[in-house]
């Protein structure tokens, strides 16, 4: 048998079609059938829910550029300026994001020099970001750290999901000083 599992994505104004994506499929073959095989291992729950976050994740940033790629008091569209990728972090996963920079309309400029600044682009999903990293992966991080090695820490995150060994989050200031050693590292 073939399992597939489907992400479909409705907007709220239900004026554009749902988006339909495949994120996940397995197969079980039935002379395989055993304790084993019954059910979804540690690494395919892994897998999906990877695979949702990312969607997830891409599609409500995506949507987020939609409604922040013009002006909120002129309607006018902001002009592109250049994009380019940040990296967000989260419990299931790292994930690329795209995020576009605009050049902002007269009216932003104006109503930025009324109030002492000079804004003539603006990047709203970088603003949106600016820690990179999502609230609940970093509450999780700080209090693991406080009770356990970085090597512990790491490998019981391995676990549910992300590689720490590339993790610049772990360099702050304040988390190292729990890293003692509980696993000879
Ligand atoms: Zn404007």
């Amino acid at each position: 048998m073939k399992m597939t599992l489907q992400v479909v994505i409705e907007d709220e104004d239900h004026h554009t079609p749902p988006m339909v994506k495949e994120v996940f499929s397995l197969e079980r073959r039935s002379e395989n059938f055993c304790p084993e095989t019954l059910g979804l291992s540690l690494d395919e729950a892994k897998d999906v829910l990877a695979e949702i976050q990312t969607t997830l994740v891409t599609t409500q940033a995506a949507r987020f550029l939609e409604q922040h790629s013009f002006c909120p008091d002129c309607r006018m569209p902001y002009p592109k300026n250049g994009a380019h990728q940040i990296t967000f972090r989260t419990l299931f996963g790292t994930i690329k994001l795209t995020s576009q920079r605009f050049y902002t309309c007269s009216c932003a400029q104006a109503k930025a020099r009324r109030q002492g600044q000079k804004q003539i682009s603006v990047s709203p999903l970088a603003n949106l970001l600016p820690e990179r990293t999502a609230p609940e992966f970093t509450h999780l991080q700080t209090k693991w750290a406080a009770i356990m090695s970085y090597g512990c820490t790491a490998n019981l995150l391995e676990e549910i999901r992300i590689n720490l060994s590339h993790e610049p989050a772990w360099d702050r200031p304040g988390v190292d000083r729990y890293w003692a050693s509980c696993d000879g590292s």
